[in-house]
């Protein structure tokens, strides 16, 4: 159960591996998506394990979490990344791995793709780190669908927040070089 923020630390390997092939901002995004029924299962189950539902799922991943990540990239992302280099733009922030983020992704075909893997890590990560995990939804909590390794689930969830954690300030190091 890592921070929302260090999912593209898993997320983002991809990207070097596949670069001419994938969107970067559908697929970093896409990998954060699913954390926000979180806001809005909470007020109905408190702070539960349950509160995480569909968009943890896998069909949800390929569905909903796209479908939002993709709304986000092409209708929001662009005209907030614009904002920021009107004023910041000699910072040169709006440069990630070479390429200028204030651009909406030029091939749908590849946001949706990207987009769609990017949740797919999320859900697949957050599976084996926290104990309860609606992978098969609608098909809910079957048994041994969790991955968990044995252990304290604290010591599991610090272990996936430090791996995370490290694997973002590798790969930001290495993308803001490119
Ligand atoms: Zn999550």
């Amino acid at each position: 159960m890592p921070l929302t923020p260090l999912h593209p630390g898993v997320s983002l390997p991809f990207f070097i591996a596949f670069r001419r092939r994938l969107e970067i901002i559908p697929l970093v995004i896409g990998s954060m998506v699913s954390d926000l029924e979180i806001l809005f299962m909470m007020p109905f189950t408190g702070w539960d394990i349950r509160f995480r539902g569909p968009m943890h799922s896998l069909i949800g991943a390929v569905s909903i979490d796209s479908a939002v990540a993709l709304f986000i990239s092409f209708a929001i992302f662009p005209f907030i990344g614009r904002w920021v280099k009107a004023r910041y733009g000699k910072l040169r922030y709006h440069i990630f791995a070479g390429k200028d983020v204030t651009e909406a992704p030029k091939s749908f075909g590849a946001a949706a793709f990207s987009a769609s893997l990017g949740a797919l890590t999320h859900v697949l990560w957050d599976a084996w780190s926290h104990p309860y995990n609606p992978l098969l939804w609608p098909w809910d909590n079957v048994p041994g669908l969790n991955f968990a390794p044995p252990g304290d689930p604290f010591f599991v969830m610090l272990f996936s927040q430090l791996l995370t954690a490290m694997m973002l300030a590798l790969l930001l190091e290495m993308y803001w070089r490119l």
